[in-house]
């Protein structure tokens, strides 16, 4: 039996990266999972392809996280098509790295948007639900650099601190019904977003990194089953860093 054998899952941004891994290792351990992507259909299709392998029941959905429409369409069509959601991760997010002074309003508003507005948008959708069902597990995707911040990334520092403020708040808000909210901030992952990173950036990642190399979308994947299953039943309001060391 697996650790989240019979939950429903719903991920937001599973279709690449780190939410593909989480996908994956959930089904792998006996939930059936929702999720969401913006546009890579076909990577989507994929990943519910080799995710549903593990036998359960794994769906994906074309939705726009930063939409507060399309989220509360989501909820529902997920609550109809699986009948309940146990857990709610919250991990879409994008970049658009610059310094401060080339900073368009465009590339502020973009990142606040889909890293933050949607955690706002999914969590306020699916809250009722978890309240009717007398619990609930939330996961927020937070990054390191929503506790250190980060030169060329004020914007996406500050969605990804908005994040924080948010889940220990809602862990208050409503810890009292069993349901419990709690932040990952990863450190350096290996994913098509930071292969996207400047060579120089990634370099000095590399040489401030005491473990000495980058973390793995699995290794953000398994805290999340933990945080997911009820060995971390009494673990709420907290941020679980995954980062080799590296905010130590
Ligand atoms: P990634 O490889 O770029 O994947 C991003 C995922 O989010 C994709 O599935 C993408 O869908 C989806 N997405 C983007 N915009 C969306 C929107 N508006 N609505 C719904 N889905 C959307 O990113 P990643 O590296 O796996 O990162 C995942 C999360 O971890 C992000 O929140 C990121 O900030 C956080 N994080 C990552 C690192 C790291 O080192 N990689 C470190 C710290 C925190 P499409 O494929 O359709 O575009």
């Amino acid at each position: 039996m697996g650790l989240l054998q019979d939950k429903v899952a719903l991920i937001t941004g599973g279709s690449r990266g780190i939410g593909a891994a989480i996908v994956k290792r959930f089904a792998e351990e006996g939930a059936h999972v929702a999720f969401t992507y913006a546009s890579s259909s076909e990577k989507a299709n994929a990943v519910a392809e080799e995710a549903s392998a593990s036998g359960t029941t794994v769906k994906a959905y074309k939705s726009d996280a930063s939409s507060y429409e399309q989220a509360e369409d989501l909820c529902k069509t997920v609550l109809a098509d699986f009948g309940k959601v146990d857990i709610l991760i919250n991990n879409a997010g994008i970049t658009r790295d610059t310094l401060m002074l080339r900073m368009s309003e465009e590339q502020w508003d973009k990142v606040i948007e889909v890293n933050l507005k949607s955690v706002f948008n999914l969590t306020k959708h699916m809250l009722r639900s978890m309240l009717k069902n007398r619990g609930g597990s939330i996961i927020n995707m937070s990054s390191i650099v929503g506790v250190t911040g980060n030169a060329g990334q004020a914007n996406y520092s500050a969605s990804k601190a908005g994040i924080i403020g948010f889940t220990k708040s809602i862990a208050k808000e409503v810890g009292s019904r069993n349901i419990r909210c709690n932040a990952v901030t990863p450190g350096f992952i290996a994913t098509e977003m930071t292969d996207a990173l400047d060579e120089k950036v990634k370099e000095a990642y590399m040489t401030s990194i005491p473990m000495k190399k980058l973390g793995e979308a699995n290794d953000v994947a398994n805290i999340c089953v933990f945080l997911g299953s009820d060995m971390s039943k009494y673990v709420s309001g907290q941020v679980v860093s995954v980062c080799g060391a590296l905010n130590t």
